[in-house]
């Protein structure tokens, strides 16, 4: 069994693990340089967000959305490569493809997992999470469709008012 990656540190900051310059402009990209064969392994992968201050912001399509401050988990896709689309979001910026990259132009993401190999869907994943994270005060799917465009799920992204550590613990894979 893989070993699976979990990063946490400094916002902005490319963390151990995950290989600097990495990253398409979107999914399927390769990337450039000599990091191609790991950046290739597919994947699901869960970011945990901080939104410091309330905002309103505008989610692609879904329009406008009122996010409230506190602590989101996000489980997303990697078919083109787990530290190329991970890597981008935690280098921010760039150009807004997804939903998620709409939340993280407004927000830090505060660790990643990963979750290399295509045997768990994303929806199995984030279902998990959301299982985990029940008895959590104030948890809940804050935005109908958020990374949920193809899928029956209410959305992929979980909030939390405060940080759920022991939930998000438990949220390792293997936990
Ligand atoms: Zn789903």
């Amino acid at each position: 069994m893989r070993k699976e990656h979990v990063a946490a540190g400094a916002p902005r900051d490319t963390p151990p693990g995950f290989p600097r310059g990495v990253g398409g402009k979107g999914e399927g990209e390769p990337p450039a340089g000599g990091t191609r064969r790991r950046s290739a392994e597919r994947g699901l992968y869960q970011l945990l967000i901080e939104l410091p201050r309330p905002r309103r912001l505008r989610i692609g399509a879904l329009g406008r959305c009122s996010l409230p401050a506190g602590y989101y988990v996000y489980t997303g896709p990697a078919q083109g490569g787990l530290a190329g689309r991970v890597g981008r979001h935690l280098r921010g910026g760039g150009k807004r493809h997804w939903h998620i990259d709409y939340l993280l132009a407004a927000a830090t993401v505060r660790c990643a997992i990963t979750l290399p190999g295509g045997r768990v869907g994303e929806c199995a994943w984030h279902a998990r999470a959301r299982t985990l994270m029940a008895d959590v005060a104030g948890a809940r799917e804050p935005v109908r469709g958020f990374g949920a465009s193809d899928c029956r799920c209410t959305s992929h992204l979980l909030y939390a008012p405060r940080w759920p550590l022991g939930a998000l613990l438990t949220l390792l894979p293997g936990g």
